[in-house]
Formats: structure tokens, sequence, C-alpha cells
């Protein structure tokens, strides 16, 4: 078998720092790594990549290797039982691995998790669309969605009713095998997930014909959700082992269930605050009225004091929406608009001159004068 230079299997020059190494190395092996990469020859390349860093990852490795070049001399390095690679055998195939991989290994190195454990099972989300008024009063509601959940027929385990997984005859219930081969450098050893249990550690002969060995099976999952009042667009809720089914007797992921609030047409609302706006007479204003006002538990009586200016903004303690964490309601903020009438009777319009006179203004009310445009003519124009 013709081994590639391992400078070139790792795209870097002969004269490249230890630093540009273990750079090239991580780069192309996140690449290649196949959990990552699905191509065929992925795996292949993974371990092509793996094994020169292991040499050049090494300076003294590395000494040895520039000495005897990428054909070394047969048996140069074999011939010595291994010895200046100890590191080869006893499993340490995967050695070199730093931080970045304990990512995909589970620990890194040697100490990668056991595949036969018990793993938790994916979590799911859930997105809700709830009105306006639901999210302030919360609600009660069921859901349903499709989840892979634990087999009924085999409770999980994969194999035919009456039947069990057996030991892996391969792996003997290790989950891995050890895989050597031949090299320029000797001979190599490395842990494999076996291939024939997959990891699992376990061998079914009879599978179950429900889920076909894989201990699961897709249900249509019905779960009660209590929305809490007060919740807010974009915000999340927890349903512990709600979400899938785990593996080798793992327990069920969670459900995360993402609420989406619809806006209102009347209110504006930030957190537990209620903004609305509330369109007054310029009499109302002027004198001073009582309102109704409606807020997000019905209409509340708000006291408007004589002379109040547009744009004003008075406060309905309590009346604002339900408070997620902690106590009681924020406010509600209600912004009064004077509105200036765009239409007026004559009758109308005579009191509002005596009313100038009354004020003192010297009003000249002739056609196209400016009180007809305040008050009528404009008005009427507009509207055809
Ligand atoms: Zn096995
Ligand atoms: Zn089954």
């Amino acid at each position: 078998m013709a081994e590639k230079d391992y400078y070139d299997v790792l795209g870097v020059s002969r004269d490249a720092s230890q630093d540009d190494i273990k750079h090239a190395y991580r780069k192309l092996s996140k690449k290649y790594h196949p959990d990552l990469n699905k191509a065929p020859d992925a795996e292949a390349k993974f371990k092509e990549i793996s094994e020169a860093y292991e040499v050049l990852g090494d300076s003294d490795k590395r000494a040895q290797y520039d000495q005897y070049g990428s054909a070394g001399p047969q048996g140069g390095f074999g011939g010595a039982g291994g010895q200046g690679f100890g590191g080869f055998e006893g499993g340490q195939g995967f050695g070199g691995f730093d931080d970045i991989f304990s990512q995909f290994f589970g620990g890194g190195g040697q100490q990668r998790s056991n595949p036969s454990a018990p793993r938790q099972g994916s979590d799911l989300q859930y997105q809700m669309d709830l009105k306006f008024e639901e999210a302030i009063s919360g609600k009660e509601t069921t859901i349903s969605y499709t989840r892979e959940a634990t087999c009924h027929t085999c409770n999980g385990t994969g194999a035919k009713p009456g039947t069990s997984p057996e030991t892996c005859h391969k792996c003997h219930g290790s989950g891995y095998i050890q895989v050597v081969r031949q090299t320029p450098l000797g001979r190599m050893q490395s842990r494999e997930v076996c291939d024939v249990c997959r990891g699992t550690g376990k061998e079914i002969k009879e599978k179950c014909t429900t889920c076909h060995g894989s201990g699961h099976q897709e249900e249509r999952h019905s779960v009660k959700v209590k929305v809490p009042a007060g919740v807010e667009d974009g915000q999340q809720m927890r349903l512990s082992n709600q979400g899938e089914a785990g593996t080798n007797g793992g327990p069920y992921g969670d459900l995360f269930i993402i609420f989406r609030v619809a806006p209102s047409d009347k209110f504006q609302r930030d957190g537990a605050e209620i903004y609305i706006e509330v369109p007054i007479s310029f009499v109302q204003a002027a004198l001073g009225d009582e309102l109704m006002v409606e807020t997000v538990s019905g209409k509340v009586k708000l006291k408007v004091p004589a002379g109040t200016q547009t744009n004003t903004t008075f406060r309905l303690r309590g009346q604002g929406a339900p408070r997620l964490r902690g106590n009681g309601r924020g406010d509600e903020h209600v912004t009064v608009k004077v509105v200036t009438p765009k239409h007026l009777s004559g009758e109308q319009k005579e009191a509002l001159k005596a009313y100038a006179v009354a004020s003192g203004d010297s009003v000249n009310a002739t056609e196209g004068s400016l009180f007809d445009k305040l008050f009528g003519k404009e008005g009427k124009k507009k509207k055809r």
C-alpha cells in the first residue's frame, strides 16, 4: 500500500511550525470527521489525517519521520517493535485530540463515552400562537404533535417480544473494536465503533417487527399545556420529558413551547405595562369629564380634569397585564388625544362664536375665514 507523505496529507510544508501543523490538522479533521462529513471517503481521509498528525504533531516523532523520509525503509520503524512510536500501540490512535474534539467524542481521547450508555432523547420545539387577550389571561389547552416514542411492542429493546438483545459477539459488549493496520511506521492500532452493533454493544438476532430493531416508533402525542397569564411574545416554556424517546433506556427529551402573541389593535404592550390612546372632545378636555376606558380586563372609570391638554397620559394602577414573575399586574397608561371636530352644525358654530366673543377673541366669521377653515369648510371639502 503506497503511503502518502504526511506533510502532503496535512497540506503543510516541511518547515511548517508545530502550530501550523496543529492548525492544519484541526481544520482538516473537522472537515473530514465522519460525524460531520458524510462523503464515502471521508472516514478514510480522516484516518489518514489522524495518522499524519500522530507523527507530525509530536516533534520527536516528526524528527524521526523527517530523518527516514516519507517512504522510510520497510521495517525502519516496525522493526523496532514500535518502540520509537510507543504511543501507537495500546489504542492511542486518537491520543492527539484536544478540546475541539472532545465535543465529537464526548470526552476526547480514550475517555470516549460509552455508546451503550443511556442517552436522553432529542428536545422538540412547538410554536404556539396566542391572541393578545389569551396571552394576558392565560389558558389551558391540549396540543398534539408527532414524535419518536419508545416502541410499545418491544419497550425500546428493538428485539422481538419473547427474545432479548444479546451481547455483541464481535465487540463483546464494549461497542468498540481494535483495528490494526500496517503502515510504514509500523503497526498502528486504533479503536473504532463496532460495525456489528454500531456501538450499542448489543446484538439483536430477531428484530421487533414494529420498529425493525430501532426501539423507537413514531407516534402522535398529546400534552396538556397551562399557558401562564401574562406570557409575552417570544417567551419559551419547557415541558420535561415531552420530547423524543431516549436510546438505551435513556429518558425522553424535553419539549420547548415558543409563544407567538398576536398584536392588539387597541393596546400596546411592554411587559406588564399596557398603553392605550383615547380620543376626547375639546369640550371634555376643557370642562373635564369622567370616561369609561377600556383595559385588558374590562372598562374602568378615568377622571379627566378640566383643562387637560392633548397627549396627557394618565395612569390606571394595576390595570395592566399580569406579571409573569412576582405578583400583581402592571399599569395601564392612557394617553388622551383631543380631537378637533371637522364638521359643525350651524348651532355649534354659533356656540363657538359666542365662546370666542366671550373669550375676547375677534372672530371674522365670514366665508373663507380662518374660523371656517378651522371648524367647517375645510372638513366638508375633504369629505367631498
Ligand atoms: Zn459490537
Ligand atoms: Zn420495537
